[in-house]
């Protein structure tokens, strides 16, 4: 398989930054979601993590969808890091391949090498990675590469210099009520129309279970940090780089509303399962396994629930590969 540069350090900044910022409860989109899903996820994700070096490692798997989710992110932040033009096509197919090629191949080996570093969870886990779903792989992060240097978002914050952008990729916080909340921005911008510009790149094929709730985040901490003063001055946009596809939504004062009162809610909902609501301490007992095999074939922490290698191995469909990271 051909595949990218600069290998991730064993354990990332992301990653260290997420094991920190578990101490406290603080709210975020991922949080919800992963509680939603399974509790015993939750616990293992947020509270096990604390204590467990195995749990830690575990966290950091990537399935192959993930993986090209954050292979084509992390190109993005650096591209945006360190240009201020769109480059000619030459050098676009250059860094594409570059990425392909250096980094991918690199951490393809690393997590096929052993445990410690990069590791994906078809390799943890020994499941079958056909060559169809390599190509697939590549494809996704070569596709959503080449329509990001197509786009019109790109040009947009680039014609509107640097000095407009007003947040990206910085774990940023703030408060609904007494629930801190933690977000990360892809990319914001005032575009030339004076708009908050929201931007969001996908490299799945479809929207997220809490893609509104995500954007509805972003809109509330634009809107807590005075860059508009009304909500209508502020649009999300969702880059599907896949197929492209670019989808734009408009926020309203319900809507900012509407997330509010769902953080307080949610955040309740968690706190509920604490041990200890005020110190965060969580009790493993508390919170259950759920019975759903499909789920839990695909959860990073299934060695833990199912010790024996072979109580959940079915092979995942190809699906699984393309979808949405
Ligand atoms: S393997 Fe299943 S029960 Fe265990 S943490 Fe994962 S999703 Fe939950």
């Amino acid at each position: 398989m051909s595949f990218i540069s600069p290998v991730v350090p064993a354990f990332s900044e992301k990653a260290q930054e997420r094991v920190r910022d578990a101490r406290d409860f603080a709210w975020s989109a991922s949080r919800h979601d992963t509680f939603a899903t399974c509790p015993r996820k939750y616990y293992y994700s947020y509270y096990g993590i604390l204590e467990d070096p195995e749990v830690q490692r575990l966290k950091r798997l990537s399935a192959l969808a993930l993986w090209a989710g954050s292979v084509v992110h992390e190109t993005i932040e650096e591209f945006l890091r360190t240009n201020d033009a769109i480059p000619e096509p030459a050098v676009q197919e250059a860094l594409i391949r570059s990425v392909v090629h250096g980094r991918m191949l690199n951490e393809w080996k690393e997590s096929e090498g052993g445990i410690l570093g990069f590791r994906l969870f078809e390799h943890e886990y020994t499941q079958p990675i056909e060559q169809e779903d390599k190509k697939i792989l590549v494809g996704i992060v070569m596709r959503s590469m080449k329509h990001f240097f197509k786009s019109s978002l790109l040009r947009e914050a680039f014609r509107v210099k640097r000095s407009a952008w007003l947040s990206m990729e910085e774990l940023v916080s703030f408060h609904v009520d007494d629930v801190p909340v933690f977000l990360r921005m892809d990319l914001a911008f005032r575009d030339e129309r004076d708009r908050v510009r929201i931007v969001d790149w996908k490299t799945g094929r479809s929207a997220g279970k809490f893609n509104d709730l995500q954007i509805a985040g972003y809109a509330l901490y634009a809107a807590e940090q005075g860059w508009v003063s009304s909500a209508t001055e502020i649009s999300t946009e969702l880059a599907y780089l896949f197929w492209p596809r670019y989808v734009r939504k408009e926020v309203t004062q319900p809507v900012l509303d509407h997330a509010r009162a769902f953080v307080t809610r949610s955040a309740k909902t968690m706190r509920a399962l604490l041990a200890d609501p005020e110190a965060n301490t969580a009790r493993i007992e508390d919170f259950p396994r759920i019975d759903k095999p499909r789920i839990c074939r695909r959860c990073n922490f299934r060695r833990l629930c199912f010790p024996r290698a072979d109580a959940l191995d079915v092979r995942p469909s190809r699906r699984s590969v393309a979808k949405n990271p």
